[in-house]
Formats: C-alpha cells, sequence, structure tokens
C-alpha cells in the first residue's frame, strides 16, 4: 500500500511548460481521477509517476520514497493504458504471466496469481484463448489482469475505457470499481468520462494548461468537460 505526494512537480519540454507547479497528496488506497481538456498534462503526470519521463524540477513521493531513485520493479506500479496492446502470439495466460518472468517472481506463485485475477476479472473460461479471439472489453479485461498480476501497490490508468462500445464501457467500469474495492490500492486514473469521474473516483483533480484548477469529491464538484 503507498501513498503519492507529488510536490512543486515542473515540466518542460524545451520552450513549453506542461506541467507547472503541480501539488498533490494521494491517500493510500485512494481512487483519484484526473480530468481536464485535452494536452492539459494529465498523461504527462501519469507518464511522471510511473517514472517513464523525468521531472523538470519537484519531485514524485511513492510510500516515502522519491520515484526516480527506484528501480522500475521497486516502483510498486502497474499501468493500464487505452490501447491494450496484447502479445497477438501468445494466449491470455502468457499474456498475463510474460511481464512477471523478469521480475523473479517464481512459477508457481505466477500461476496462483493468474488464477487470483481470472477469478476477480471472470477471465477462467478464457485463459486458453488467443487475443483474436477475445471481444474488447475482454481484451482490456486481461490488460487489466497483466496490471493486477504484478500486485502493484498503485495502479494508473490512462482512459481504459476509451476505446470500447457503450455497453462494454459500463461492465468494464464496474469491473475497476469492484477491483479497488477489493485490492484497496492508491488509484489515478485519467478520463474524459464526466460519468467514470462521477462513479468512480473518491476525489476528482480537475487540470487545465499543466495546473491544477480544482480538487474535491464527486459531489462537491461540477466538473464541464
Ligand atoms: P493530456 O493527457 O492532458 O491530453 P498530455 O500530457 O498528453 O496531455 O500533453 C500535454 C502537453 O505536452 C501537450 O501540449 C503535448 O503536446 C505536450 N507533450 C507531451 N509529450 C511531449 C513530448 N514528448 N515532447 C513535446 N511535447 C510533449
Ligand atoms: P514501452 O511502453 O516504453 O514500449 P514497455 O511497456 O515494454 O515499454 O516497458 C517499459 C517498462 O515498463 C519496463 O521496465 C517494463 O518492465 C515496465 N512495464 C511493462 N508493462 C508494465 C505495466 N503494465 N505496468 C508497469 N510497468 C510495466
Amino acid at each position: 500500500m503507498a501513498n503519492l505526494s507529488i510536490e512543486h512537480l515542473n515540466k518542460r519540454y524545451g520552450a513549453t511548460t506542461v506541467l507547472n507547479d503541480v501539488n498533490l497528496s494521494i491517500e493510500d488506497g485512494e481512487f483519484v481521477v484526473l480530468v481536464g481538456p485535452s494536452g492539459c498534462g494529465k498523461s504527462t503526470l501519469l507518464r511522471m509517476i510511473a517514472g517513464l519521463d523525468g521531472a523538470s524540477g519537484g519531485d514524485i513521493h511513492i510510500a516515502g520514497k522519491l520515484v526516480n531513485t527506484l528501480a522500475p520493479a521497486e516502483r510498486g506500479i502497474a499501468m493500464v493504458f487505452q490501447s491494450y496492446a496484447l502479445y497477438p502470439h501468445m494466449n491470455v495466460r502468457k499474456n498475463m504471466t510474460f511481464g512477471l518472468k523478469f521480475t523473479g517472481v517464481p512459477p508457481t506463485e505466477r500461476e496462483r496469481r493468474v488464477t487470483e485475477a481470472a477469478r476477480m476479472l471472470r477471465l477462467e473460461e478464457l485463459l486458453e484463448r488467443y487475443p483474436r479471439d477475445l471481444s474488447g472489453g475482454q481484451r482490456q479485461r486481461v490488460a487489466i489482469g497483466r496490471a493486477i498480476v504484478r500486485e502493484p501497490e498503485v495502479f494508473l490508468f490512462d482512459e481504459p475505457l476509451s476505446n470500447l462500445d457503450a455497453a462494454l464501457r459500463v461492465s468494464t467500469r464496474v469491473e475497476i470499481a469492484n477491483l479497488h474495492r477489493l485490492l484497496k490500492s492508491t488509484i489515478v486514473y485519467v478520463t474524459h468520462d464526466q460519468v467514470e469521474a462521477m462513479t468512480l473516483a473518491d476525489r476528482i483533480v480537475v487540470m487545465n494548461k499543466g495546473c491544477i484548477e480544482q480538487v474535491g469529491k464527486p459531489l462537491d464538484l461540477y466538473y464541464e468537460p
């Protein structure tokens, strides 16, 4: 379990300021949703929390440790993107365990985690199938499963439902809400969708032009996309 502390975070690409003095504390187990217009810096902030992109100034601590001093495997972070790039030549089980091979998790433990994640995401019947034989929603559940088996302290979601049709979006959203209830992990979730923000968030963070404009509980915030 981990809290996140973002202090005076700045990010510039050349002369362009993408994040401008971002300050945010996220509690252990909190579900925070980032919203705001396209280009306001949401994805950049997620990538920086994941340690995939360095800061121009300021700090990000995860459970009290500076994220960029930790090796990727020690960060305890898993990301789920909108394009669930599954490996086409691997079945669901392999897709879910592949990333664990390089983290020193032994085979029996990998199996245990896959079994548990498959149960949680209702993928038990699909473990031997290949991505081409899955629906969009099933594929996205596999992508979430791949993140779960890492047993991360923090999940980062970048518009995970935006490629799904309306019905799948609802059911996958429910899976994510259940996941949070079961695992009690800290979640930072980027979306354009107001319904997702309102139904999933403990707190909504509204960004604009690289700054945090408002932070509040869903019912206290009126957010106009
Ligand atoms: P959002 O996720 O809110 O749509 P992004 O974080 O993707 O916003 O982008 C914020 C701004 O940073 C945009 O203006 C984008 O063009 C710029 N940006 C993102 N990545 C790079 C990069 N690697 N080089 C230059 N500019 C970038
Ligand atoms: P890229 O997205 O830059 O092409 P990868 O996704 O293959 O690169 O991996 C970049 C780093 O992120 C690697 O250290 C890898 O172990 C790690 N990684 C891969 N998948 C995930 C995930 N779901 N969550 C967090 N880290 C991941």
